[in-house]
């Protein structure tokens, strides 16, 4: 008799999320994701205790169909792509189908969704486990609440760092994703507090202001440029204004928060001499390209990517950037450029 077993979808979602939710602010980012994919102008997260308690999101989003919603919580099952040719042109930030079966599979997980046509439905998992299934009317959107994070993996638990950390993580996680949404309003509440409002007229400079203040969004320094391949836009902040870390540093492409070593660095070239050692610049740049030129399928948080093309790309982010430090007057204009 062999040993080898094929393991039960519980715990092969439990294993899958120990990838996908690696904490709160994972569960944030994948969920606020979700309601962004379903083309909701309005999305509000309500955290208890940084999202340790629960983590509630209400999105005004296209909703899930009735027939789908349980297929929704299916490993591999998604409305994102169909084909091998999507995957090399994918337009949404999710497309993986990992997210709610894995987040369900780690918590009690509580979800409302209409279409607005017909019926909604409400369901809710328990460590996986489908508890209660059931007819729900309400207006058009998802509303989708996960409590007791990690209540079944004690050693995921246990590894959660103090309630300022997780809320600073989930913090910058909705900074980014409200930076790179101008056009969807996002309300970020912990324990009735209101950390981030956002209005969702379409204006960067508003975000900027909602989450730097008005003082530094308006300093703040536009930056628009285009090679043959990609476009870049978005804005940086005078080189007085800086900061000790460069988690300030905010990388756009095509709409998805990436996190890409060179890229920050060609963002600091930028400035060329103009930054003090050790500090780094606020910036938020947002990169358009060909979906082709890009591989998002690297890892399973979708942070990190694979670029094509990267020397054309980081030579024009430095030559974007010290325009327009040019235009004002800021750098001598017999500085050589690179
Ligand atoms: P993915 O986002 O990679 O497709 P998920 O597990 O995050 O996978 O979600 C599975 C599917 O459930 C999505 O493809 C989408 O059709 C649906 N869905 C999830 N959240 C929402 C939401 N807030 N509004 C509408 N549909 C949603
Ligand atoms: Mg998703």
């Amino acid at each position: 008799m062999g040993r080898i077993v094929q393991l039960d979808h519980a715990l092969s979602n439990k294993i899958a999320a120990g990838e996908v939710v690696e904490r709160p602010a994972s569960v944030v980012k994948e969920l606020t994701e979700n309601a962004i994919d379903a083309g909701s102008t309005m999305i509000e997260i309500h955290l208890e205790e940084a999202g340790l308690a629960s983590i509630r999101i209400i999105d005004n989003g296209h909703g899930i169909e009735e027939d789908d919603v349980l297929i929704a919580f299916q490993r591999h099952a998604t409305s994102k792509i169909k084909n091998e040719q999507d995957l090399f042109r994918i337009r949404t930030l999710g497309f993986r189908g990992e997210a709610l079966p894995s987040i369900a599979s780690v918590s009690r997980l509580e979800l409302r969704t209409s279409t607005g046509e017909g019926p909604g439905t409400r369901v809710l998992f328990e460590g996986g486990e489908l508890k209660e299934h059931e007819g729900y009317s309400s207006r058009k959107g998802t509303d989708i609440t996960v409590a007791d994070l990690f209540f079944n993996t004690p050693a995921r638990l246990k590894y959660m760092k103090s309630i300022h950390t997780e809320l600073g993580n989930i913090t910058d996680c909705v900074n980014r994703l409200a930076l790179s949404n101008p056009n969807i309003s996002f309300k970020l509440i912990n324990n009735e507090k209101k950390l981030l409002h956002t209005n969702g007229n379409g204006d960067i400079r508003q975000v900027l202001a909602a989450i730097y203040g008005l003082g530094i969004a308006k300093s703040m320094v536009p930056v628009n440029g285009q090679s043959l391949d990609f476009k870049v836009s978005g804005y940086v902040s005078l080189p007085e204004i800086t900061r000790a870390s460069r988690n300030y540093i905010s990388t756009m492409i095509n709409g998805r928060f990436i996190k890409n070593y060179a890229l920050a660095k060609s963002v600091m070239e930028g400035y060329h001499t103009l930054l003090p050692i050790g500090r780094y610049p606020i910036a938020m740049l947002s990169i358009e390209m060909d979906p082709l030129l890009v591989d998002v399928n690297v890892h399973p948080s979708k942070m990190e990517v694979r670029l094509s093309k990267e020397a054309e790309l980081f030579q024009l982010v430095d030559e974007s950037i010290k325009a327009a430090f040019k235009t004002r007057e800021l750098i001598p204009s017999n500085t050589p450029v690179k």
